[in-house]
Formats: C-alpha cells, structure tokens, sequence
C-alpha cells in the first residue's frame, strides 16, 4: 500500500521467498509491485541514530526513515507455570489431542497449540474444548483444510496443502492452474485482476488436497475450495458442475480443466475444451500431460 502512494518500501525476509508457508506462485505474485524485496536475507540488528533506522544485514545496510517489525510472536510456557502440570516448560507448543487436552483437567486451543495462527482454527478448537468439557460430543478436530487468508492486494487465499507439503507426503500429486486475466471475470475487472487459482490433487483417490486462490477477492473464492477439500468432493463431481458466469470463482472450472488433462491419461473432454480458458487465452499448457482426446 505504501509503494502504491509513492514511497520507497523495502521488505527483509530471511526466509527463501515471501510467503514461505504459502504457494511459490503467491510470493512472486506480490512481488511485482515495484518494492525491493530482499529475500534469504537475515538481519543481524538495527540502530537508530535519533533520525534515521539502519537494518544491518550481514553484509550490507538498508537505511530507512520508518521501521516496521513483523517477525512473528513466540510463546513462553514456562512463564505460564505449565510444568505444574507436567508440561514440558521449554517446548515451543503445548500438545493436544483432538479434543483439545493436553493434561488431566487441562484443555489448550489456539496459537499455543502450534496447529497455525489464525482466529478461525482457535475458534473452531475452542468449540471442540468446549464440547469436550461439557460432555456433549462431536467429531474432533480435523485438519484437513486449514486455511488462511493474507489480506493483501492481491488477496492470498491457501487452504489445506500446499504442491511441496503434498509431495512430502508422498501424494500422488497433480497440480492444476488458471490466471485470475484469463477468466471472463479477471477480463471485465481489467486493472488490479493479477492472481490465480491453483489446485493441489491427490490423484490417487481423486479429491483435492489443496488450493489457492490469489486475486481479487481471493479469500471469497477459496471458500468453494475449501468445502471441496474438507468434505474430500470428488474432482469429477467438481468439473461437471456450474459455476455461475461471470464470477471470479468461475475460474476454478479453468484450474480443474487444466488439472484434468494431466489426472487422467486420456482427457475426456474435447480438446479444444482442455487446451482453452473462456476468454480464448492458452490454458497452463506448460504443465506435461497426457494426450488431450475425446
Ligand atoms: C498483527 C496480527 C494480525 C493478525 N491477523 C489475523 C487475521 O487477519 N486473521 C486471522 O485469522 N488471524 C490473524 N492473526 C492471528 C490471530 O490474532 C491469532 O491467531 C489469534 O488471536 C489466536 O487466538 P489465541 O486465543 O490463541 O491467542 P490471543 O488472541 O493472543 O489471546 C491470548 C490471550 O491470553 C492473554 N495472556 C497471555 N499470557 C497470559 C497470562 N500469563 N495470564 C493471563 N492471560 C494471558 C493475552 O493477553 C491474550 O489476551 C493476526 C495476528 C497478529 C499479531
């Protein structure tokens, strides 16, 4: 926002890339907005000389007029007195069950418990304490698509695993991806339409086990996405359904097309359908895949 008004904005990231716990695409998505992005880039300590911040960066310097820290927050267990019940005072987290117990009598929810740092996931564990604490049941907790949304410009919406995390796992895993410009709605909206959609399947069982939704309204989008993971959609059901025109969400057919050619070895779709996004533009035909025939 403020390189959009004019100012110089620098960004030091000691991670490889911006948003290291989201998609590659998404970092290099915000980086297009003329900021000078240093990445990998620890810093070693910052002094001020009553006018100006100086970032020390092995190395070299970065010397600036403001300083805004965003280095994340740690938790401090042992000042909560956890070992009084048996927790280890020096962990990083507090562990819980799927009901949120981490000790007799002793439920933890939230950023504590490590799962990921978001109002959503505390809120929704702590339903699951509360449940547990009166007795009154329910399934536990099941973090199959946990997501979350970084409120810039472009939205960044990511849910369940992302492309990496999958093939850790050892997923059989196809990616599918579309343009947010390429969709009818990205044409309409013209300036500020930068973003994609991008799908993560296990294409063993067939059902989506992550996705991305960078763009206008990309939080909004995701939305569908997440149902379809949680509720494990399978991707036929997915590509043979409507999506109303002209959405930005529409634009999830475009990635399930894509995705489509490289999950089955011959695409059931004509190919013209396959090879093309609505508004004429190419489909990620970069991605190897199978013959593409009715
Ligand atoms: C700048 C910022 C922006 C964020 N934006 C978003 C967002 O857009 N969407 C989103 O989902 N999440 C966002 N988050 C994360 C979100 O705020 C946390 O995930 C959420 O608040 C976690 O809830 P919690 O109950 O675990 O912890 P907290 O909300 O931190 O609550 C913990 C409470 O415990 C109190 N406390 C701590 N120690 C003690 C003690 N010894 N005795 C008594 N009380 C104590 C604290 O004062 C605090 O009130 C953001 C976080 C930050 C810092």
């Amino acid at each position: 926002m403020f390189a959009r008004f004019g100012v110089r904005v620098t960004v030091i990231e000691a991670q490889p890339r911006l948003l290291p716990a989201a998609e590659p695409e998404a970092g290099d998505l915000l980086a297009r907005e003329g900021i000078d992005i240093r990445t990998g880039t620890p810093v070693a300590g910052v002094s001020h000389d009553g006018r100006r911040f100086t970032v020390s960066l092995y190395g070299e310097a970065v010397t600036v007029e403001r300083l805004l820290v965003a280095a994340g927050r740690r938790t401090r267990l042992a000042e909560l007195g956890v070992a009084a019940l048996g927790l280890d005072p020096a962990a990083r987290v507090i562990t819980v069950d799927e009901r949120m117990r981490a000790a007799d009598g002793l439920w933890a929810i939230g950023d504590i418990t490590g799962v990921s740092a978001h109002t959503h996931r505390a809120m929704y564990q702590a339903g699951i304490a509360v449940r547990d604490i009166l007795g009154t049941g329910g399934p536990g907790a099941d973090y199959r698509a946990v997501l979350a949304v970084t409120f810039t410009d472009p939205e960044i919406g990511q849910a369940g695993l992302t492309e990496a995390q999958a093939r850790q796992r050892g997923i059989d895993v196809r990616t599918g991806i579309t343009q947010v410009p390429w969709s009818a709605r990205g044409w309409i909206h013209k300036a500020g339409n930068d973003g994609f959609i991008k799908l993560v399947a296990d294409a063993g069982r067939g059902v989506l086990v992550g996705a991305t939704c960078a763009g206008p309204m990309g939080g909004e989008v995701l939305g569908a996405l997440v149902v379809a993971i949680h509720a494990q959609v399978p991707i036929s059901s997915l590509s043979t359904m409507i999506y109303a025109y002209p959405t930005f969400h529409r634009a999830i057919s475009d990635a399930l097309r894509d995705l489509d050619k490289k999950i089955s070895p011959a695409c059931r779709r004509p190919a013209a359908w396959c090879a093309y996004t609505e508004t004429g533009k190419p489909g990620a035909d970069d991605y190897p895949h199978g013959p593409c025939g009715p």
